[in-house]
């Protein structure tokens, strides 16, 4: 079945209308015809079963059959703050972690991130296609949040609630340990919140642990083997998941 995230002001009356591009992939691309049925994300948690009523490449239309809630939707929220890696990288975290079930995704520019401070506005609009076609393959009911890139530094000082950092190095208890003593209470009371900070292929350096420590941010192990930055992220967000009972 084919899906589709919409803004809330496509559906009205019963009816939606497709944006030119979904419209264009429905009817060119799928080839899809009057009386096909798709689903359509309202990115307010709903998913909707409309019936296609006409077709064509500029503007396609259908009416809704009917609605129930998708079950995509973890109830935690997990931000990863992501050093920028990359370009294939960073797209396979994005790819991959709105899949497992990241609720948001910051940018963050390290001292060894090997991109420089810029982010374009392209590069911008790729990423949200990207976490898009993922959030829609994976039936999530709503779109993770893509935020704007900051640097190291500011991310330590506005990043609010519990937060970790992963440390390659150093003496810094398990994910899932940290999990157990800082998390156990607040797992039960829903929503539950967290920050992961992942560093970038260089590693941070020893003054941005330090800067993380001196915000309250905890640094903790993703196990005694040295991983890739984006594996990094990937088995972090899949314990911190599998410790709130999102992946069950
Ligand atoms: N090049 C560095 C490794 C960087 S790994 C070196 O060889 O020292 C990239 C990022 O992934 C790290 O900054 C950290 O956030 C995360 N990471 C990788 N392995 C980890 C581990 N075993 N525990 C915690 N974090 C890890």
């Amino acid at each position: 079945m084919q899906r589709f995230f919409v803004p809330r002001e496509a559906l009205s009356h019963g009816t939606v209308t497709f944006r030119p591009d979904q419209s264009r992939q429905i009817a060119s691309v799928l080839r899809l015809q009057p009386g096909d049925v798709v689903n359509v994300l309202d990115n307010a948690g709903w998913i909707y079963d409309i019936e296609l009523t006409d077709v064509s490449p500029m503007t396609t239309h259908g009416t809704v059959r009917g609605r129930h809630l998708a079950t995509g939707e973890p109830r935690t929220k997990l931000t990863l703050y992501l050093s920028l890696l990359k370009a294939d990288k960073l797209e396979f975290v994005f790819q991959k972690g709105t899949e497992l079930g990241v609720s948001g995704f910051v940018p963050v520019i390290s001292d060894r991130s090997v991109i420089g401070s810029i982010v374009s506005e392209n590069k911008r609009i790729r990423w949200e296609r990207i976490i898009t076609e993922a959030a829609e393959q994976s039936e999530r009911g709503r779109l993770p949040q893509l935020y704007p890139a900051i640097v190291f530094p500011q991310a330590c000082e506005q990043v609010r609630g519990l937060s970790f950092i992963a440390a390659e190095r150093g003496e810094r208890p398990s994910i899932q340990k940290a999990l157990a003593e800082k998390a156990r209470a607040a797992v039960g009371s829903r929503p539950f919140s967290l920050n992961l900070f992942i560093g970038p292929e260089g590693g941070y350096t020893p003054e941005e642990i330090q800067t993380a420590v001196s915000y309250g941010i905890i640094p903790v192990s993703l196990g005694p083997r040295i991983l890739r930055a984006e594996t990094a992220a990937i088995v972090g967000t899949t314990l911190v998941l599998a410790y709130t009972g999102d992946l069950e």
